[in-house]
């Protein structure tokens, strides 16, 4: 039987065709980078590390449970992390316009590409999809929380609900130029958990566009597990890639 949804997207289809966000190639659905600004990307496709997804060399010998150093350490405390691709100058194509000069229109490719990269990952268990939340001085300045776009279609796809307001964020200066332990210190104490009530118990999926140094994923891990989450874990579009 033809739904009646299914006639409607195909209505809608025909007067806005679906196209690559990016450079505006017709694509086969909505939603979906072209294959040629797919591939100028460097996702995060081969082996990486269990916990925190970190990319391993290609040709590294490597099994499904191997950690990166920093995992094997200890020091990440989120039950883990995937991001779909690397920072560098083809995402930045992608997050800096998104970010900063209101290019929203990019969310649905980009949350996409975010669920694909939960490809090895058992989400069943998430009740909570939650989006770094924004100062509200910087949610002014932008007119929109770019990690709240990119997690309503996540949480759409994985049955979640969505928590805008649980937490609150002080305004701080920009972390532009800091290193991991000055990012860590500049975080420390920004985020206020306001609802304690719909955290309590919950496996709570934070989403971010780019992680840098992990620093606010740990920071907001660490107020919500004092406010008696569950667990916490943690997806981006992409993050910065450093050697180990
Ligand atoms: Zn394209
Ligand atoms: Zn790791």
């Amino acid at each position: 039987m033809v739904k009646c949804r299914d006639i409607f997207q195909k209505i809608a289809d025909f007067i806005y065709p679906p196209v690559c966000p990016l450079c505006n190639t017709g694509v086969s659905t909505h939603g979906e980078f072209c294959a040629d600004c797919w591939t100028a990307v460097n996702w995060i496709d081969g082996p990486h590390c269990a916990k925190c997804g970190y990319p391993f060399a290609p040709g590294y010998d490597f099994d499904d449970n191997m950690l990166c150093p920093v995992c094997a350490s200890g020091k990440n405390e989120l039950d883990w992390i995937r991001s779909a691709c690397v920072y560098d100058d083809a995402s930045k194509q992608i997050m800096l316009p998104f970010k900063h000069a209101g290019k929203i229109k990019y969310a649905r490719a980009m949350s996409n590409a975010m669920i694909w990269a939960l490809r090895d990952i058992d989400v069943s268990n998430l009740d909570v999809v939650m989006p770094v939340p924004l100062a509200w001085r910087r949610l002014f300045h932008r007119g929109y929380n770019q990690a709240a776009l990119l997690a309503r279609p996540i949480a759409r796809v994985m049955n979640c609900l969505i928590d805008y307001d649980s937490v609150r964020r002080k305004y701080r200066a920009d972390m532009g130029h800091k290193n991991a332990a000055q990012r860590a210190r500049n975080i420390h104490g920004v985020f206020r958990v306001v609802r304690p009530d719909k955290i309590r118990g919950k496996h709570i999926l934070l989403v971010d566009d780019v992680m840098t140094s992990g620093a606010t994923f740990s920071e907001l891990r660490r107020v919500l597990m004092r406010a008696g989450a569950a667990s916490v874990s943690g997806v981006s579009f992409c993050r910065v890639v450093r050697g180990m």
